[in-house]
């Protein structure tokens, strides 16, 4: 691993934001913290950042313990959630900041400087001050000051929760790119699990100060190993053993005895045929323009199966359900999984 993180605990007084956290992030790596407001991710970016002291644990880069390392010289990139330029520095200043406390050669900070103002897209700003600029544009200038000096791991603490859907969006597309091509190890913050699908290569899922499940986009949607996760990850149906039994027979004797004993299905892998014997009736429509979500009374209860596009069915309609076992993923209660 590039970057190590063992057994990482800290408390505030009696409260316990991170609980014997371990992670880590491989060469040229995007990975997500991922959970909800208050779970540990932003202590965890920031315990790795230096920012913050943990009261035990290990922090390992490229093999050297940087535990007790002041930040400046673990030789990061950060940008936080808050636009954070110097406002009395224009664009260009801004991104040769890190350069001139370096003692870079003026030559050599204009000409890198041009280069990452190419890359992020905003040459014609160079001489603008930060007031003057939008949110996203701030952000694409906090990025490109954060990597203008080569860092060695990339910190991102929720750099987009604060611009709006469309500016967020292009922008997560631009973060991704740019790190493709610069493949500078990365760790981002984020709360929203369509960003953290979207962008990373892995996701490390956080619930209450703990790890709960690390993997990639696919196996967290696809293979949530708890409740918790399924939940997190999307929309899901969560059925116990004799719920799926009433809908899925095959499936509920299938189970694989290893104390994960719920069924996860997720709302687009339900197929759905008219039947006017089918066990399941259509009780609501949300036409969504890309999908359409399906609500069902069915045999197991309440049910939500999605289809591409607009569907023909209408409510009070009869249908069969078909559900295949590659499409089920058997999940643990949260406190047998240690996430509580
Ligand atoms: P968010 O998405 O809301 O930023 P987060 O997952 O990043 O949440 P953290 O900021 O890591 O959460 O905080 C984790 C927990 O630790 C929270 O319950 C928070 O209230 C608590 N906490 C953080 N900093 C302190 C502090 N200085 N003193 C006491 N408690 C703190």
């Amino acid at each position: 691993m590039y970057l190590d993180v063992r057994d990482l605990t800290k408390t505030y007084g009696t409260f316990t934001a991170l609980d014997r956290v371990s992670a880590g992030v491989d060469e040229g790596e995007f990975v997500c913290l991922l959970g909800p407001s208050g779970c540990g991710k932003t202590t965890l970016l920031r315990v790795i950042a230096g920012l913050i002291e943990a009261d035990s644990g290990q922090i390992l880069l490229k093999g050297a313990d940087i535990s007790g390392m002041p930040t400046r010289q673990r030789g990061f990139g950060i940008v936080f959630q808050s636009y954070s330029l110097f406002p009395d520095m224009t664009v260009a200043q801004n991104v040769g900041y890190g350069l001139k406390i370096r003692g870079a050669a003026r030559d050599r900070i204009r000409k890198r400087v041009g280069e990452l103002l190419d890359m992020i897209r905003l040459p014609h700003l160079a001489d603008r001050y930060p007031g003057q600029l939008s949110g996203g544009q701030q952000q694409r200038v906090a990025l490109a000051r954060s990597i203008a000096v080569d860092p060695q791991l990339l910190l991102l603490d929720e750099p987009l929760s604060a611009l709006d859907a469309k500016v967020r969006a292009e922008l997560r597309r631009e973060i991704h790119s740019l790190q493709r091509e610069l493949r500078i190890p990365t760790i981002m913050v984020t709360h929203d699990q369509e960003e953290a699908l979207a962008v990373s290569d892995r996701i490390i899922c956080m619930n209450r100060g703990h790890l709960v499940q690390a993997g990639t986009a696919e196996e967290l949607y696809l293979r949530p190993q708890t409740r918790f996760v399924a939940d997190f990850m999307g929309r899901s149906n969560l059925l116990g053993i004799e719920a799926l039994a009433r809908v899925a027979p095959g499936l509920a004797a299938a189970r694989p005895r290893d104390g994960a004993d719920l069924a996860c299905i997720r709302p687009e892998q339900i197929g759905l045929s008219p039947d006017p014997d089918g066990p399941a009736r259509v009780r609501e429509l949300e036409f969504l323009g890309n999908i359409t979500r399906i609500g069902l009374d069915t045999p197991a209860g309440n049910m939500v199966a999605e289809v591409s596009g607009h569907s023909p069915v209408r409510p009070g309609d009869r249908l069969s359900l078909s559900i295949s076992s590659e499409h089920c993923a058997w999940v643990r209660e949260d406190a047998a999984a240690g996430a509580q």
